[in-house]
């Protein structure tokens, strides 16, 4: 279905951006790869999701916190296979703490990668998109984007940001074929998460299974975590030409937590 097109996930080298590289790869697209840690594995994985399509893989090691850097990487990324038609922000980080001793510096970071670097991507992606008439930008928020849970004031004031990016890119290219959307993931299990879990565990002297347990009973009716490969299927969809009419919207796929 995606044959031809170059799909560009940014912090595709672990979870959520991961299992949505590999759910395009399967679909023909190339992939541009991004983000730190196990780049040779992540690659292996995408080439191996796209083997029955042939599909070309690229890495840019751009760090999102530094807009020259992610200039570079758009460049580098129509130079690898024409053009970007499909944008995945994805990369984001998470720091837990009251806002009085919020620490500055990280209030910095996470306001700069997991919002500002989706303008800088997203700015440098459209006019090509709006020239072929054709695009597909799908953020990836939380439900962190839709409401506020203690402790977390930098990523819900960047998740609620990157909602409304999502509907204000939506709006100006209605009308032209390219369509921006969010999705809105509850818990899933990787390594940003493990980290809230393993602090849980350590600080009530409990299990890892039984923090797991507390933390989706919390929030999560469903009582399980949503897949990687889950939210994959969701941007392939967008990606669908039954996506061709959504715009702008903030989908939830969290287990009901956002319905209560
Ligand atoms: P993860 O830690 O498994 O992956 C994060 C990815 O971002 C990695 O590839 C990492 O290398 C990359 N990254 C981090 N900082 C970067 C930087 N400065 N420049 C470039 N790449 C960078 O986390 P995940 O859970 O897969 O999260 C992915 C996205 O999904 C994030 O935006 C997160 O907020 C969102 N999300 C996660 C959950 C969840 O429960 N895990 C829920 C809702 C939303």
């Amino acid at each position: 279905m995606l044959n031809g097109k170059t799909a560009l996930v940014t912090g595709s080298t672990s979870g959520i951006g991961l299992g949505i590289a590999k759910a395009l790869a399967r679909q023909g697209a190339n992939i541009v790869l991004n983000g730190f840690g196990d780049v040779d594995g992540s690659r292996a994985a995408v080439l191996d999701a796209g083997k029955a399509h042939g599909v070309k893989v690229a890495y840019h090691g751009a760090d999102m916190s530094r807009p020259a850097e992610i200039e570079d990487m758009m460049k580098y990324a129509a130079g690898q296979f024409g053009q970007v038609d499909i944008l995945v922000n994805n990369a984001g980080i998470q720091h837990v703490a009251p806002v009085q001793d919020f620490p500055v510096e990280k209030w910095d970071s996470i306001i700069a990668i997991n919002l500002s670097s989706a303008f800088h991507t997203t700015r440098l992606a459209l006019p090509a998109m709006q020239a072929a008439k054709w695009g597909r930008i799908i953020n990836i928020a939380s439900v962190h984007g839709l409401v506020g849970s203690a402790q977390k004031s930098a990523y819900v004031a960047a998740k609620h940001g990157i909602v409304g990016l999502t509907k204000v890119t939506a709006l100006e290219n209605a009308a032209i074929g390219v369509t921006c959307n969010a999705i809105c993931p509850g818990w899933v299990l990787t390594p940003l998460v493990q980290k809230q879990i393993d602090a849980k565990a350590a600080e009530q002297g409990i299990s890892i299974e039984e923090a797991n347990k507390q933390l989706l009973g919390e929030k999560e009716p469903s009582l399980r975590f949503t897949t990687p490969d889950e939210l994959g299927d969701l941007a392939v969809f967008f990606c669908s030409p039954a996506g061709n009419n959504i715009c702008g919207v903030a989908w939830n796929m969290d287990g009901g937590w956002t319905a209560q």
